[in-house]
């Protein structure tokens, strides 16, 4: 569904990814870790839109993709970025109706609403308060939510853990896979390696702008070197 050949970004004399190459397929969860800094933003930034690569080329469904931010929306994909970003000043309603502006079906978009207020019962009960008064997992589910609003196929969620406490990283994890068995193709982008892996059908690993490891995401949570890297392993 997504292919990624040789993606090189640089930020001025950075040089953020070095020839990155990946798949995800259909229907898969698929995780990306790497510690501070690996280049994580990067890469899910470079395929919405947001920054802009020279060399490499990024192909979604068989087709090359725009690098053009509303086009990529236009086509179904969506990012929920990293810190939720949100419109404080709006309310949770108004919010989730920006995540539709690109889209006319008027009856399908009421129909994503209410999908959204049954994932996240929450939302349903605030949709009249201001965003910027939620608490930080409300936040990140609206994010999620107005993410879901433009109807993707593929959805890109930047450290969707970030900040939030044990139990709420739980229930965004579990919400994340329910996205998933909705039909939602999943681009995972995380620290919490354990959770990240513990969801993906498969995953890599980037560290500082090369992916260094690849394979299966219960095999990888296996691995030796992942563990005492990535796991916490004493
Ligand atoms: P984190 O988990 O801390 O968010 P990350 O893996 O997402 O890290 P990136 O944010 O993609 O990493 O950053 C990769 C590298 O590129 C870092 O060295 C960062 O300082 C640098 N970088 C990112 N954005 C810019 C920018 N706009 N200008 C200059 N350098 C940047």
């Amino acid at each position: 569904m997504l292919k990624i050949n040789n993606l090189s970004v640089f930020y001025g004399g950075i040089h953020a990814l070095k020839g990155v190459s990946l798949n995800v397929e259909q229907g898969q969860i698929v995780s990306i870790i790497g510690s501070n800094g690996a280049g994580k933003s990067t890469l899910i930034n470079s395929i919405s839109g947001i920054v802009k690569y020279k060399e490499g080329e990024i192909f979604y469904k068989g087709e090359k993709l725009s690098k053009q931010a509303h086009k990529i929306v236009k086509s179904g994909i969506c990012q929920v970025p990293e810190g939720r970003i949100i419109f404080a000043n709006l309310t949770v309603m108004e919010n989730l109706r920006m995540g539709s502006f690109l889209r006319s079906d008027t009856n399908g978009i009421d129909k994503d609403l209410n999908r959204i207020f049954d994932l996240f019962p929450i939302l349903k009960e605030r949709e009249k308060q201001v965003a910027g008064t939620l608490s930080g997992g409300e936040q990140q589910m609206l994010a999620m939510g107005r993410g879901l609003m433009s109807n993707p196929d593929l959805i890109l969620l930047d450290e969707p853990s970030l900040g939030l406490a044990p139990l709420l990283i739980n229930t965004i994890f579990d919400i994340i896979i329910e996205i998933n068995n909705m039909g939602k193709t999943i681009l995972l982008v995380e620290q919490n390696a354990f959770k990240a892996l513990s969801i993906a059908d498969y995953a890599y690993v980037l560290e500082q702008g090369i992916i260094t490891m690849e394979g299966n995401a219960n095999e990888l949570i296996k691995n030796e070197k992942i563990k005492e890297a990535y796991l916490g392993k004493k």
